[in-house]
């Protein structure tokens, strides 16, 4: 059966993107792309493959179902779940050997007594908070490095930390975030633990080149499927200016007609025909995931032009402006995300017209929209 709506996902810009992260931050720092969320919905199974056969050396997870995925699937180099587990899923991370992020001393006494009951050591990677006032441990340094040395079969593999601001050029947040990271790695190697992976740096962070951020290892989500956001104030040149979007979204026109002047269109009758149009009725609303703010402001490409989205995002349907493109017919193809004749959206301009973010525009396509992938 044909899709009414479907995307489009670039293996081949998945890899080149990978590639381009890899080359940018060099052979000394391991790159671990984050396929959480199912890969920022382009797949998180076909992603994760095709970044290991590319050699990927981790990959990064929130949660220990998304893991469990991966394993499922045959993925088996190692795989960080970074947003914490619930007491219900340890035995799954433990069976699925997949490595957890630990956000407190407390939790990290837990894991040192269970690896002790175990037998077994377990590997762990421990965030700390250094103002991101999110998940981690946000204890002096010395106590972390005391505790850290008190856990015998828990094993500390990696320290890391998260950003809140890192585009954000205008504020100091990030150099006090990096200072106060410092202070707890100074902390830790005085006390004798070297943790194998050092990691702070997410897409941001890589692209405006703030090195020290990189440490031995850089998460890189949004960079991976081709986007890089936009800082706030002078930030430095983009070192990922190459990566390129991956995702295409369509939808199918259901019905092509024209309407006279001064014809409502759609709930609330918020737009109104200023003159005779042609309209296109698109297979495509907001149970897609098409943003609801897109409402008499957003735009499709239709023929190859943009084409204005009138009145409002309904749940299964948006009616579009096809003046520009009257040769189009029910059935044939319209463009929400991706290029087509001259005319392009991504996802940060989609993003933009909606008031959110380009990381929710891609998160929130639509369960039932269909995914193919392509080698293009
Ligand atoms: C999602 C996430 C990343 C990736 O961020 P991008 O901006 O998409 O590169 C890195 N680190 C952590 C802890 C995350 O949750």
């Amino acid at each position: 059966m044909p899709a009414r709506s479907w995307i489009e996902v670039s293996l081949r810009r998945i890899a080149e993107n990978f590639r381009t992260v890899r080359a940018v931050v060099g052979d000394t720092v391991t790159v671990m792309p984050v396929i959480k969320a199912d890969a920022y919905r382009h797949g998180a199974v076909a992603v994760g493959r095709t970044l290991a056969a590319e050699g990927a050396q981790w990959l990064a997870v929130s949660s220990v179902e998304e893991g469990s995925r991966l394993r499922e699937a045959g993925i088996a180099i190692p795989i960080l779940a970074m947003a914490d587990f619930l007491p219900a899923e340890r035995d799954e991370l433990l069976a699925r050997d997949l490595t957890p992020v630990i956000h407190s001393l407390g939790d990290l006494g837990a894991l040192d007594r269970l690896a002790a009951e175990r037998g077994a050591p377990i590997r762990y990677h421990l965030k700390i908070d250094t103002g991101m006032g999110r998940l981690g441990e946000r204890a002096a340094a010395r106590e972390i490095a005391a505790a850290v040395l008190a856990a015998r079969h828990a094993r500390m593999e990696g320290l890391m930390t998260h950003f809140a601001s890192a585009a954000d050029y205008t504020a100091a947040q990030t150099d006090e975030q990096l200072g106060a990271f410092e202070v707890a790695l100074a902390a830790l190697r005085a006390a004798g633990v070297e943790p194998r992976y050092v990691h702070m740096a997410g897409t941001i962070a890589i692209a405006y080149g703030r090195r020290p951020s990189w440490g031995s290892m850089v998460r890189p989500g949004h960079a991976i499927y081709g986007y890089v956001s936009p800082a706030r104030g002078e930030a430095p040149a983009n070192l990922l200016a190459a990566v390129r979007p991956a995702l295409t979204w369509k939808a199918r026109l259901l019905a092509v007609k024209d309407v006279p002047a001064g014809s409502p269109i759609g709930y609330g009758g918020m737009f109104r025909s200023p003159r005779p149009m042609r309209i296109g009725i698109l297979a495509a609303g907001y149970a897609d995931g098409l943003p609801h703010r897109l409402s008499n402001r957003g735009k499709v490409i239709a023929g190859g032009k943009l084409a204005p989205i009138l009145g409002a995002v309904s749940m299964d349907l948006t009616t579009i402006d096809l003046s520009q493109s009257a040769q189009l017919h029910p059935g044939d193809a319209v463009t929400l995300l991706g290029s087509e004749g001259g005319a392009a959206i991504d996802a940060q301009q989609m993003a933009r017209a909606a008031g959110t973010i380009s990381y929710s525009v891609l998160c929130g396509i639509g369960a039932r929209v269909e995914r193919i992938y392509t080698d293009g």
